[in-house]
């Protein structure tokens, strides 16, 4: 079964070794040096000055991000099932959300953020999606978080990148919290969370001594900076990461963003031949999102098939979308092939005649 879900994405073969190694305990100078060796390529990947890493999922570091960096009042930007969780995890703590609230196919406005900003002085926080998974669509954060800035400089600006990082580089210059999680682009078993942080969010969790306990940042940062973490390290995630990043580095950063536009626009081109309706206006290159009537049946006879796993669509979405991952190391083969087995399915429900459209529109485009 070849599993195509935009995460938890698959592990690929040296990943699963790296983490199948003999166990290292957490206190020991072994396991600092890959720690240290992982924080440091983290920094660079992410393009940001601080990271810390949580044992969570990316839910966890969501809400550390809501907890240390909104005191007042937060500004949430909901367009599918992430962008609701901000508003949930902001109203939990009584930061009493302005929800900026819009269709899952379509991106926020810069002008929709301007206005909230301007009518609401209290607001001292943002919180978007980078990809929002939910329907696959790729918010402009980058133009929002300018923004955002030149109206309110000492606002924070919180982006959940969980399906962005990995896929496309990311412009981190006006983002003050910029959130992983190890299950999508980096390919690992759930469990670990990342945040990577400005030099005025780092200020601001050094001098107010973070918040809460076990997800303080302060207590993280202290211990990390000496390549130890407060708690129990999720060690053999780590140990994932550290192989993650050295395959990486063989291909060359350059490259491996390259590669995933490279199948990303070939898999739009496979689409738009077979006259497949893609959701967002603006998609992420993380996934592909395809709307249909049919998607229920349709992704049920590619799972049994044709043996691939592609997810569905939630909440309203549910029986409506098909859902593809691009992130991280997919290879090229597994997209062409998935979008074949689309067009499978698509012959098999009666949607469409098979002419291998999809393939032929791929490969001619992948390697054009
Ligand atoms: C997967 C995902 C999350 C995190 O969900 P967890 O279940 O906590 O890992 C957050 N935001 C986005 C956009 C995601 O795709």
């Amino acid at each position: 079964m070849l599993l195509m879900t935009p995460g938890p994405t698959p592990s690929p073969e040296f990943i699963r070794q790296a983490m199948a190694l003999e166990s290292i305990h957490h206190r020991t100078p072994e396991f600092e040096a890959i720690f240290g060796r992982v924080r440091d390529r983290l920094k660079t990947f992410m393009g940001v000055c601080e990271v810390v890493f949580l044992a969570s999922t990316g839910t966890g570091a969501m809400e550390a991000a809501l907890t240390h960096l909104c005191a007042k009042r937060a500004l949430t930007i909901n367009a599918g099932k992430f962008g609701e969780r901000w508003t949930k995890i902001a109203a939990a703590y009584g930061k009493n959300p302005l929800e900026l609230k819009y269709e899952w196919n379509t991106p926020a406005s810069v002008s929709d953020v301007e206005n909230a900003l301007k009518n609401n002085a209290d607001i001292d926080a943002l919180f978007i999606q980078i990809c929002e998974s939910s329907g696959g669509l790729r918010h402009p954060v980058e133009a929002i978080a300018k923004a955002a800035k030149a109206i309110r400089p000492e606002l924070f600006v919180v982006a959940d990148g969980i399906t962005a990082i990995g896929v496309e580089r990311i412009d981190a210059a006006n983002i003050d919290a910029l959130i992983g999680g190890s299950q999508k682009a980096f390919m690992l078993p759930p469990g670990l969370a990342t945040i990577g942080l400005s030099a005025n969010a780092v200020k601001r969790i050094d001098t107010t001594g973070g918040a809460g306990f076990y997800f303080n940042l302060a207590t993280e940062l202290k211990n990390q900076r000496k390549n130890t973490t407060a708690w129990t390290a999720t060690t053999t995630i780590i140990q994932g990461l550290d192989a993650f990043f050295a395959r990486l580095d063989t291909i060359g950063e350059d490259r491996f963003y390259a590669d995933a536009l490279r199948r990303f626009e070939a898999g739009i081109a496979a689409l738009n031949a077979i006259g497949a309706r893609i959701y967002p206006t603006i998609p992420a290159p993380s996934m592909f999102s395809v709307f249909h009537p049919q998607a229920a049946s349709i992704r049920k006879r590619m799972k049994k098939e044709t043996l691939v796993n592609a997810a569905g669509g939630q909440d309203d979405l549910k029986d409506s979308l098909i859902r593809i991952n691009n992130m991280g190391f997919v290879s090229p083969n597994e997209i062409a092939w998935s979008l074949n087995a689309l067009e499978i399915a698509l012959d098999r429900s009666g949607a469409r005649k098979y002419d291998g459209a999809a393939n032929r529109a791929f490969t001619e485009n992948y390697y054009r």
